[in-house]
Order: C-alpha cells, then sequence, then structure tokens
C-alpha cells in the first residue's frame, strides 16, 4: 500500500471520511491505495463553502483570478514527476504520457487564462447604449472519467475558475489519487472554499448533479451517463457542458504516403491504450492503399512494448479497469468470431494486469461491435472504400460526433472533405490537437457545449444585456 494520507479539500481544510475507496493499479490488478469517500453531508459542506468564497471571488478581477491559476500551473509543474508516477499507478499510462497529460494540463490552463472576455458593445447611439456582459455562474460541479484524469480535470477548473466561479470538482472512483493529491497541492493558493475536491463513487456524481446548490455541471464521461446528468440537473435548471464519447473516423485517400502515416495513424488510435475521447476508433483507407495501410499499422502495433506503465520501455499499458477490460475483451472475441483478418494482436497476454494487445483488423463488417460502438481500447478496425461519398456516408453514420480527420498529399481536396464530417473538430493530416484558444466538444451525442477557447469559457458565465436609455 502507498504511504500516503489522502485527503478531500473542502472549504480550505483537508477532510479523511469514514467511509474509503480501494484504488487498484491496473497493472497489477492489486489495491495499492485507499482514499476517503465522500458523504452526502461533505457534499454539503462543500457546496456551502463553495457558495461563501463565490461571493468574493465573483469580485476580483480576470488578472487576480489569472495570477492564481498561474501559481497553481506552477505547482502542477513543480510536481510534474511525482505526480505523474502517482497517476501511472492508478491509471496505467505509461510514464511518459503521464507527464505529458500534466504538462498539457498547465500548458492549456496558462494559454485560457490568457483569453480576454470583454463587455460588448452591441448598440451605442445617440438613444441607446447596449452593452453584453458575461457573469459568472455560481458554483461549477465538475465531474470527471478515468482516462486521463488531471488532464480533464484542468481544463473545466481554470474555466471555471477564472470565469469567477467556484467549484465543487469530483474524480472518477477509479482514479482518484493525483486529483486529490492535486487539492492538496493548491490548497495554500486557492483561497478557502473556491475549489473543494471530494472522491466518491457514482452516486456522488449523481448528489451533485441534483444538488440545488449547484449552478452548472461539467461532465466528462460516457454517453449514457451524460444523458442521465442531463435529466437529473433538469431540477434547478442547471448549465451544462458535456463531453462524452466519440467513435472517430479517419478517411485515409489513395494519395498518402503510406509509410509517412502509419505511425502517426499508430499513434492517434494507441496512446494511453485506445483510452482516449478523440482517438482514431475507425479507419476508412481507400482500396488502392489498404493492403498497405494494413500492414504499415501492422509493423507499429508489432513492435509495441506492452508492460507496466512504470517502466520507462513501456509504450502501451494496460486497461484501467476491469469492466472496461472485460467490455474490450467481449468486442475482441466479438471480432474473431466474425471472422475478420486480425492482421496484428488479437491475444490477450496471459500475465496480471487488464492488458490486450494492440489489434489491427481488416475486413470487418460495418455492423460490427467494433465499428458501431466506441471500444475505447486498443483494437483498431481498418475498412476499405472505393468511393469517398461512400466513405463519408459510412463515417458520418454513427449517433457519435466528436472529431474526425481526412489524411492526403492533396491538402485542399482533404479539406473539403473534412468539412463534411459530422464532427466538433475536422483535422487535415493530423489527429487529436487541441489548444487553449481553439473550442472542443462533440456534435450528435458527443455532448454539448464546448471547453476551451472564449465560446468554452462563455459556457460558464451567463450573458447579462445592460441596455441604457440615454
Ligand atoms: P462514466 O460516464 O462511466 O463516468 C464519468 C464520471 O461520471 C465518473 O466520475 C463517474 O463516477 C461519474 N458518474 C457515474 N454515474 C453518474 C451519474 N449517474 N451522475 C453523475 N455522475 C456519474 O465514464 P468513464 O467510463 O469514466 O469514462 C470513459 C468515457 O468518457 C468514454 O466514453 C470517453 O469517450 C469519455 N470521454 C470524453 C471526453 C471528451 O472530452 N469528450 C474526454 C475523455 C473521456
Amino acid at each position: 500500500m502507498l504511504n500516503t494520507d489522502f485527503t478531500q479539500l473542502i472549504d480550505g481544510e483537508r477532510v479523511g471520511s469514514d467511509r474509503s475507496l480501494d484504488v487498484i493499479n491496473p497493472a497489477t490488478e492489486r489495491v495499492f491505495a485507499r482514499c476517503p469517500a465522500a458523504t452526502q453531508a461533505q457534499l454539503d459542506q462543500a457546496v456551502a463553502a463553495a457558495r461563501r468564497a463565490f461571493e468574493t471571488w465573483r469580485r476580483t478581477s480576470y488578472e487576480e483570478r489569472a495570477a492564481v491559476l498561474k501559481r497553481v500551473a506552477e505547482m502542477l509543474r513543480q510536481h510534474q514527476g511525482a505526480l505523474a508516477e502517482l497517476l501511472t499507478r492508478e491509471q496505467g499510462k505509461p510514464l511518459s504520457q503521464a507527464r505529458d497529460e500534466i504538462g498539457r494540463a498547465f500548458s492549456q490552463s496558462e494559454g485560457m487564462t490568457r483569453i480576454a472576455i470583454p463587455v460588448e458593445t452591441l448598440a451605442d447611439d445617440a438613444e441607446r447604449r447596449i452593452e453584453l456582459h458575461y457573469v459568472p455562474l455560481g458554483v461549477v460541479g465538475i465531474i470527471t472519467p478515468w482516462n486521463a484524469p488531471i488532464n480533464l480535470a484542468a481544463g473545466p477548473l481554470t474555466s471555471a475558475l477564472y470565469t469567477g466561479n467556484t467549484v465543487v470538482l469530483k474524480p472518477s472512483p477509479y482514479t482518484p489519487l493525483s486529483t486529490l493529491k492535486l487539492g492538496e497541492l493548491v490548497r495554500d493558493i486557492v483561497p478557502r472554499g473556491v475549489l473543494n475536491v471530494l472522491a466518491g463513487g457514482d452516486e456522488l456524481g449523481q448528489w451533485m448533479t441534483e444538488h440545488p446548490g449547484i449552478d452548472k455541471i461539467s461532465f466528462t464521461g460516457s454517453v449514457a451517463t451524460g444523458k442521465k446528468v442531463m435529466a437529473s440537473a433538469a431540477g434547478n435548471l442547471k448549465r451544462l457542458t458535456l463531453e462524452l464519447g466519440g467513435n472517430d473516423p479517419a478517411i485515409v485517400l489513395d494519395d498518402v504516403d503510406v509509410t509517412a502515416i502509419a505511425p502517426r495513424l499508430y499513434f492517434a488510435a494507441f496512446v494511453n491504450s485506445g483510452q482516449v475521447c478523440m482517438a482514431i476508433k475507425r479507419i476508412y483507407a481507400h482500396e488502392r492503399i489498404y493492403d498497405a495501410l494494413c500492414d504499415a499499422l501492422a509493423v507499429e502495433a508489432r513492435k509495441a512494448i506492452i508492460g507496466d506503465g512504470l517502466d520507462p520501455a513501456t509504450q502501451l499499458g494496460p486497461i484501467q479497469n476491469r469492466k472496461q477490460y472485460e467490455r474490450v475483451v467481449g468486442i475482441l472475441e466479438d471480432t474473431i468470431r466474425s471472422g475478420a483478418r486480425i492482421v496484428a494482436g488479437g491475444e490477450v497476454p496471459d500475465r496480471a494486469g487488464y492488458f490486450v494487445a494492440p489489434t489491427i483488423v481488416a475486413g470487418l463488417a460495418d455492423d460490427s461491435r467494433l465499428v458501431k460502438e466506441e471500444q475505447f481500447g486498443p483494437i483498431l478496425p481498418v475498412l476499405k472504400f472505393t468511393d469517398i461519398e461512400d466513405a463519408l456516408r459510412r463515417a458520418n453514420d454513427t449517433r457519435y460526433g466528436l472529431s474526425g480527420s481526412v489524411w492526403s498529399s492533396d491538402v485542399e481536396r482533404a479539406s473539403a472533405i473534412a468539412a463534411r464530417l459530422e464532427v466538433g473538430t475536422a483535422w487535415v493530416n493530423q489527429h487529436r490537437v487541441t489548444s487553449a484558444v481553439v473550442p472542443f466538444g462533440g456534435a450528435k451525442e458527443s455532448g454539448l457545449g464546448r471547453q476551451y477557447s472564449a465560446l468554452g469559457l462563455k459556457g460558464y458565465m451567463e450573458p447579462r444585456v445592460v441596455s441604457v436609455l440615454k
């Protein structure tokens, strides 16, 4: 067991609980730490503290809040190594990817706090002046998933605090430790009550979405849970930002340099063992380059070093939890039964830990589970197309709409195709590239609202018109 006392953060105090959560290292399947789990009374205390703190925090300037967030980012930077190690232990991802995740968290946070949200003048004539102000909402409840706990907390946290709201943050019960640690690290930086961090199971998430003292929920997780959040947030008409699942297509045209792009496609599909909302989850490859691309992806998959993320040599860690592991293995078995061609991988290594070999699948039917569902694991279907209209139709034939990409040596041709993908973000010759100043979020059932950028920040604010008769 890890010899660290993890605590929650409520009203500036480190708080335990008489309930606890066991945390499993997915590379060993062993419980390696225990942390407190919040009671409903503790949620009430955290919300009350956040409401009190809101009265002062809302009146601070953007500059003052940016200065606090800059110190938070510096604290993360200082503790990047230790936090990354903790993140790898609880999440499973290779240490280098855990470091990257924390790096993204502080760089995105610094980028966002440079965005100005000025008062907009809508009219100013002899008769009237009409202004559009943006004011904070109040208390924001942030609920995060287990695939990138620090990065997916940092975006909403920065957005909420920078725009003058206060926060109650809840990580996934599978990966609570790095977020609790973050709360402990920033305890003396963020004023009392402005940020509260609670750990707990799914029920804590539900209590938050139903809580009358919370004004907005920023939720990142699955589509199914996102729908429940939306339903239970109706009580006091909470504002919502929902960042949900994806089934991202990558369309590869006939003119690509297969050898050059295969490693990049592979990385965008298999980073964090495919457990990334915007990972490539389906490839549609033109028939002319289809076999060559399958083979080139298979080369990448075969050379991947699988193992415990704490081993510096590891490139592919385990699946994060047993439930997801069993789901991915179920999809793999279904794929093998279907008679599709397993070009690489296909095995479940005989060792402790939730490992699945990186798998490339060819010749699969469009209605198979691997194509239809969000696999969220290291198995990638490569599907063949002849006609680009057919590829677009199949790529768009999904309830998901997070992101997608088109790959070609003709950038103009690819851009025209990308613009027809029914997604929140369509990339050309790249995938999974985000920035603090570019809105990110899902079309269709992949979400509601956007994170990052001025557009994302305004999702944490209420527009208020001030109309003056002169
Ligand atoms: P999940 O929906 O099971 O859980 C997410 C969070 O919601 C957890 O903290 C959980 O405890 C909480 N929760 C569970 N039930 C709840 C309820 N009824 N009310 C309120 N909260 C509740 O998701 P997961 O399995 O942890 O994460 C994987 C999913 O997240 C994938 O679908 C992935 O694509 C998605 N995701 C989306 C993005 C994005 O930016 N669009 C980013 C990362 C992950």
